[in-house]
Formats: C-alpha cells, sequence, structure tokens
C-alpha cells in the first residue's frame, strides 16, 4: 500500500484527550493486515540499510510498531516504559508532551556500549518523547542511528528538536 492509502486509514479524534488537540488514532491502521503489514514494511526499508542493533519504543504504541519492525529487521527490541513499569536497575529521561509531563526509563543494561539504536514511535508531535528516547541512548552510549516515526506532526516543528539525529516518517500533517 502507498502512504497515502495509509494515511486514509488514520482517524482524526478532536479533543482527545484534551480540549484542542487533534489525536491520531491509528487503531484502524494497525486492525487492517494489509495496512500494518505494509506499514511495517515501509518503516524496515529505511530502517535496515542504517543496520540497527536494536529498535527502542515507548509504551504503548511504539510497542506494537516497534516489536514488529524488529522482527522484520532481524535485530533486538527494548522497551522504554512509565516509571515504576520495569523490574531492573533502569535508568530515566524526562520530557514533555504535547499535553502534559512524563517520564520514561529504560533498564541499565539493555544494550551494549556502542550499540546501534533506532527510536521509533507512532507520532511525532513536539519531539519531547524522542528527545528523550535520544537522551537515553546517549546515557548507555549507543549510537543513534536514526529517529523513525509512522506520523510527523510536521507544524510542532518536533524535528527541530532532534537535529544531530536522522529524521524520517512515512505520513507527515
Ligand atoms: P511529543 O513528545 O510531543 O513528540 O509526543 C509524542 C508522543 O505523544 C507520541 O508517543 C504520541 O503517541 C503522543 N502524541 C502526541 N500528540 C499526539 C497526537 N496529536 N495524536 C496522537 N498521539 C500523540
Amino acid at each position: 500500500m502507498t502512504t497515502d492509502q495509509l494515511k486514509a486509514l488514520v482517524r482524526d479524534v478532536p479533543d482527545f484527550p484534551q480540549e484542542g488537540i487533534v489525536f491520531k488514532d491509528l487503531m484502524p491502521l494497525i486492525g487492517n493486515a494489509d495496512a500494518f503489514r505494509s506499514t511495517i514494511e515501509h518503516l524496515a526499508e529505511w530502517a535496515r540499510p542504517r543496520s540497527p542493533d536494536v529498535i527502542l519504543g515507548a509504551e504503548a504504541r511504539g510497542f506494537i510498531f516497534g516489536g514488529a519492525l524488529a522482527y522484520e529487521l532481524g535485530c533486538g527490541f527494548v522497551p522504554a516504559r512509565k516509571p515504576g513499569k520495569l523490574p531492573w536497575e533502569k535508568i530515566r529521561a524526562t520530557y514533555e508532551l504535547e499535553y502534559g509531563n512524563d517520564s520514561l526509563e529504560i533498564h541499565a543494561d539493555a544494550f551494549a556500549r556502542g550499540a546501534r539504536v533506532i527510536v521509533l514511535d507512532d507520532v511525532l508531535a513536539t519531539g519531547g518523547t524522542a528527545k528523550a528516547k535520544v537522551e537515553l541512548v546517549e546515557q548507555l552510549g549507543g549510537i543513534v542511528v536514526g529517529a523513525l516515526f509512522v506520523i510527523e506532526l510536521a507544524f510542532l516543528h518536533g524535528r527541530e528538536r532532534l537535529a544531530n539525529t536522522d529524521v524520517q516518517a512515512l505520513i507527515a500533517y
């Protein structure tokens, strides 16, 4: 499927989770077998030549795309989770959302120093979440070889916060 066809399966939900936010709901795309497979193939096409050792994705939608992408590429997957969810020794980064603040944690032994990491998420909005993931990778001595998204809300200029990172999104608004 083309990225325009995939875009047609993204549902706009006005005023969710709060007034003034237009939430990009990817559930219709994920629930469609052809669209989900095609999305993973498009993501993999960009990611493969960058030879990642692991994909780093945040809960919850980053797990859905990240797990499938890691499987497609034959690399590992590292979950970034909300505080208190991971059982082992961990590191933390705090970030701002389009709506609110939050923190993400990864295990301190999630990957080796020098590992090649692609940070992945469903939506690039202000870039705060992705920047926090880049910081987590760098804290552990990993190399960010790309920041990959299904959707980019270009009007929020998230790319500018990822200035030194190679950024790609399949669908832009
Ligand atoms: P940000 O840190 O501002 O780039 O926000 C990115 C994170 O927030 C992603 O994990 C998205 O899932 C979520 N997010 C932010 N804005 C939206 C939106 N308009 N629609 C759907 N998800 C969003």
